[in-house]
């Protein structure tokens, strides 16, 4: 499948389903990782198209949006993922286009992108409350209801993804959203606002201001009428939207990403071990927040271990998105300068390159390629070892015993996913109940995986849980109704 996209000009906010010019005028042009070519524009919305966004969703909440029932919201769910469905190709391409990765890569995230819609629009009429035994006399009952306006701030990693995960629980409790995509990939986020409407989500239920972060992205975190706050990316960026949510007195979730263990014990499935430790690394050229960054392994097998992971290791190769390979290019040029610079100050405090896999023949030069590498020697209190790379680029340690392994996974200020190995079903249980992360895996790791699984951080990985139903009561607000009858 060639993966050329045409895209017209700028399309500009999208509001009240329609496409608005934004208020300046101003685009951000968009570049395409794996030829570093100009793709198209966005428009550069800023505070002026985040208030206009705020006020129709606020509008939609008091009007016919809010006047929905839970069934109805989601059915209006449902046949937003049908349409993801029917539209895959076009949106794969655009994906793929839009963010370097593997065709198959962007096809997988657009088949998840319908699951979560149908997932949540399955969901949206079974959240219910409780019935509380009280005084005698009294009737007590919980209810969830909508929060109000919600800000979704969404990154440039899984852009379709990302939509569809913050949208579907937020839409399924009748809130209104209005979404800031990343300026750097936001090409399918922009479709589905389209495919929403069409879909027949009512004015204003959906509202998606495209721009620069600290324009449009910190306007948006700061409003007023902001009734709440998703923001995934980076620890900084966090930080300061939940410092905007906390000056509003509003919530929010933040999922700033990790660096995720991978434990190995001699006595694991070594082959099933390998192969995962490879996919979770280059899925998406390193650039997830799940990623298996680390791979900590038992001492007394760390020499053949290490053998056996370089062999694989080597073959992986990172392409454009038609060759569709092992992985594709970053997101930007300047990530990629990130990362070297990263890596040069590792190298310089002696980590060591053991593995590298290869960057395909054919690819442009203009590219943001960074071939697969993984290191050892590499200090527990160093950089490279406690701190998120996002990018192709595994770290592997060894370590002593059971509890050198639990000291070492929690090593870091992360606390996101964490796989554990054994074939010593006990020990493996043992481990990953000490492990402080808020999604751990025994023989198995999914970067990511898992619509059905709730899923967010602790420690500096952030707070809140997305996916699954913990994702619903997020995104309401429970209401504790007391009714005194005699
Ligand atoms: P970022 O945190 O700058 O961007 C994430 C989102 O926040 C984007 O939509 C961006 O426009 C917006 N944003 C930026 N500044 C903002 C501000 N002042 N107020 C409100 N919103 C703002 O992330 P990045 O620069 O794209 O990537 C930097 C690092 O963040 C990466 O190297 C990686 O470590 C991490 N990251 C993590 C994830 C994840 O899934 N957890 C995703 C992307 C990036």
């Amino acid at each position: 499948m060639n993966v050329t996209v045409k895209l017209p000009p700028a399309k500009g906010v999208f509001i009240d389903n329609k496409w608005q010019p934004s208020q300046s005028g101003r685009t951000i042009a968009m570049l395409a990782p794996a030829t570093g070519q100009v793709i198209g524009a966005i428009a550069a919305g800023e505070a002026a198209d985040v208030d206009l966004a705020v006020k129709a969703a606020r509008r939609a909440l008091d009007g016919a949006w809010g006047r929905l029932t839970a069934t109805e919201r989601g059915r209006l769910l449902s046949r937003l993922g049908r349409l993801v469905e029917d539209h895959a190709d076009e949106l794969v391409k655009l994906e793929a286009a839009d963010t370097g990765k593997p065709m198959k890569q962007a096809r997988a995230d657009v088949v998840a992108v319908a699951r979560y819609f149908e997932y949540y629009g399955g969901a949206a009429d079974k959240v219910h409350g409780d019935t509380i035994p009280f005084l005698d006399g009294y009737l007590v009952t919980t209810l969830y209801e909508p929060l109000g306006v919600t800000a979704q701030i969404i990154p440039w990693n899984y852009p379709g993804q990302m939509f569809g995960r913050t949208l579907g629980p937020a839409l399924a409790m009748g809130n209104a959203v209005v979404v800031k995509p990343a300026e750097e990939a936001c090409l399918v986020p922009l479709r589905l606002a389209e495919l929403a409407a069409e879909a027949g989500f009512p004015a204003g239920a959906i509202n998606v201001v495209p721009g620069l972060g600290e324009e449009a992205g910190a306007a948006l975190s700061a409003h007023p009428g902001i009734d709440f706050v998703s923001f995934t990316g980076s620890p900084e960026v966090g930080a300061l939207v939940q410092t905007a949510a906390a000056r509003n007195h509003v919530g929010c979730t933040l999922e700033l990403g990790g660096k995720s263990p991978q434990v190995v014990f001699a006595d694991a499935d070594l082959d099933a071990v390998l192969t995962s430790v490879c996919a979770a690394i280059v899925q998406n050229a390193g650039q997830t927040c799940s990623a298996g960054s680390r791979v900590l392994v038992e001492r007394r097998i760390w020499d053949r271990f290490l053998a056996d992971l370089t062999t694989r290791f080597s073959k992986l190769t990172a392409g454009t998105p038609e060759m569709d390979l092992d992985l594709g290019p970053v997101i930007s040029a300047g990530q990629k300068k990130r990362i070297e610079a990263m890596l040069a100050r590792a190298e310089a405090a002696g980590a060591e390159v053991v593995a590298r896999g290869a960057i395909a023949d054919g690819v442009p030069a203009e590219g943001f390629f960074v071939p697969p590498l993984l290191y050892r020697n590499v200090g527990r209190d160093s950089e490279l070892a406690r701190d998120e790379v996002f990018g192709p680029v595994l770290v592997a340690m060894p370590f002593d015993d059971e509890a050198d392994a639990v000291a070492l996974a929690n090593g870091t200020d992360y606390g996101l996913v964490a796989g554990v190995w054994s074939g010593d079903g006990a020990r493996a249980i043992r481990v990953a109940r000490k492990v402080r992360v808020g999604q751990v895996f025994v023989n198995g790791y999914g970067a990511g995986g898992g619509i059905e699984l709730p899923f967010g951080g602790m420690k500096k990985s952030g707070h809140g849980r997305e996916k699954g139903f913990e994702a619903l009561y997020e995104l309401a607000a429970m209401k504790t109704m007391v009714v005194k009858h005699g």
